[in-house]
């Protein structure tokens, strides 16, 4: 698909810290790299009374805290700069959109619009882009998670975004889908024909995600305590994980293809029910304790106030349909927990049968680490070396791709370059639609009412350990048992 490249972005929440952090860092990547189109803008937009020169200095200050002092070069940076220009605007109050129209001026059709905002403020967005003129079909449309807290509050924004942009127009934000070992998983389940015909119930023996921690709040309690883990995390992140690695393989890697293929593997997701998500869910929140060995607060503590939302989930999925019939789906996630790390493993079947005497077989593994490294690890089983006078000895060794090895040329990149690129050039393979945002929130939505069915609330764990100890045996009566 060639789409023609956005003239300018614009960004709301030009001030926030999703904007500092990731967004203009990204921004000034893909311009020193020379990807951004000729005379690109980028008009920045929030409450905040600042004016060009305002937005500029911050945007210099974030820059100057991402970006390696070796690639912010003066004449990079200040290249970069000229392309910034603000204009502040309270976006639920009505007229001050033509403002905004104002500064888009020619550039109005041709526009991709990023909301790095609460989702509460998208409506209002929506209407006042859509009075002035700038919601035109050459225009992209870029949302920020959450998408709503529920299936009912994610359809009325989708509702909403609706009247002003077609499907098409609207990108969704799920910034796993940026990462290269998110893409790499694609590549190696689709570009090799070695993995395809072991990809079933009948050789894998479990799956299992893992999004850990170590964090706490991190000055985000607000948002946080009304959302927990399950929405935070499980609805989004590990929901498109499991979907990329459960899917069938699409015919083509293109929008429409790989995201049928998507929401295909999410609808075959076993909704749960009160008895269901007592018996394969788990929840706690952290109290006090020892992460890394510096003492922290518990949740409660750290946030102010007594509450009942869940930092850790773990629960066991399944997807009713012939590939993964019977096959566990082992999703945890949690903060304050001993390590920060992010993983998918495939846990293959074992050998049927051992010809080694006493040696014991360890089934293969295939790994696929998001963090803190990205790579992907096959492990085997190998002879160890010697004489073999008391029987062969085996022990479990690990295939290893190291990603920054292999691709020690190419500099990594952070997951919303591409994101802000593909969106800027019209490339919707990695944003989520519709429907997998629904089927989404059909999954979450069906525990968090088996929980409340159920009077399940969260258990207490103490911050640096891996969780609840009933997580553990949720696992083991289910045939597995988490990898630490
Ligand atoms: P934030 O720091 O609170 O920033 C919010 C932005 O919205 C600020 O620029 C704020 O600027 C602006 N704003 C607030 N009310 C406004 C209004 N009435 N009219 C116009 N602008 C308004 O939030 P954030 O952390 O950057 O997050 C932005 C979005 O990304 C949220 O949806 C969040 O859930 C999502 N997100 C964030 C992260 C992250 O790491 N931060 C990660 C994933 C997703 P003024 O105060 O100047 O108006």
């Amino acid at each position: 698909m060639h789409a023609a490249p956005s003239a300018a972005l614009i960004l709301f929440g030009a001030t926030g810290d999703l904007a500092r952090r990731m967004l203009l860092p990204s921004l000034f990547g893909l311009d020193a790299e020379g990807l951004l189109p000729e005379g690109f803008r980028i008009i920045g937009t929030a409450r905040s009374a600042l004016d060009d020169a305002g937005w500029r200095a911050l945007a210099a200050e974030a820059l100057g805290q991402a970006i390696d002092p070796a690639r912010l070069t003066s004449c990079a940076r200040d290249r970069f700069l000229a392309r910034l220009a603000y204009v502040p605007l309270d976006v639920t109050a009505p007229g001050g959109f033509d403002a905004l129209a104002a500064a888009a001026g020619a550039d109005a059709e041709r526009l991709a619009i990023f909301l790095s905002t609460a989702p509460s403020l998208f409506a209002p967005t929506v209407e006042g882009l859509a009075r002035a003129g700038l919601a035109g079909s050459g225009v992209r449309l870029a949302l920020e998670k959450p998408l709503g807290h529920d299936l009912a509050s994610s359809r009325a924004i989708n509702d909403t975004v609706a009247t002003a942009f077609t499907e098409a127009q609207t990108f969704r934000i799920d910034h796993y889908l940026g990462k290269e070992t998110v893409q790499n998983l694609i590549a190696l389940r689709f570009g090799n024909a070695l993995f395809e015909p072991l990809w079933s119930a009948a050789h894998i023996e479990h799956v299992q995600i893992t999004v850990a921690e170590t964090v706490g709040l991190e000055g985000r309690g607000d948002y946080y305590d009304g959302a927990g883990a399950l929405r935070d995390m499980v609805q989004n992140h590990m929901l498109q994980l499991l979907a990329l690695v459960a899917m069938e393989p699409p015919a083509m890697f293109e929008p429409g293809a790989v995201r049928d293929e998507k929401v295909k593997a999410l609808r075959a997701l076993r909704p749960f029910t009160a008895e269901t998500a007592a018996a394969f869910s788990v929840t706690g929140q952290y109290a006090a304790g020892a992460v890394g060995g510096a003492p922290v607060p518990g949740y409660g503590e750290e946030l102010g106030r007594p509450s009942d939302t869940e930092t850790f989930v773990a629960l066991i999925a399944h997807l009713d349909n012939w590939r993964w019939r019977g096959v566990p789906f082992l999703m945890r996630t949690g903060k304050r927990l001993p390590e920060r790390r992010t993983e998918i493993a495939i846990r293959f079947r074992p050998a049927p049968h051992s010809i080694f005497a006493g040696a014991a077989l360890q089934p293969n593994q295939l790994i696929i680490a998001l963090q803190p490294q990205e790579n992907i690890r096959l492990t085997l089983m190998a002879k160890q070396p010697g004489l073999d006078r008391g029987g062969v000895k085996l022990r479990e060794v690990p295939l290893d791709v190291g990603l920054a090895n292999a691709f020690a040329d190419t500099r990594r990149r952070i997951a919303y370059e591409r994101l802000l690129l593909d969106l800027i050039e019209g490339r919707p393979t990695l944003f989520v639609r519709r429907d997998e945002v629904e089927a989404q929130w059909s999954f979450v939505d069906s525990l968090r009412a088996g929980w409340a069915a159920a009077g399940m609330t969260p258990r207490r764990y103490i911050a640096g350990s891996w969780g609840p100890s009933a997580a553990i045996a949720l696992a083991e009566r289910n045939g597995a048992s988490w990898r630490e």
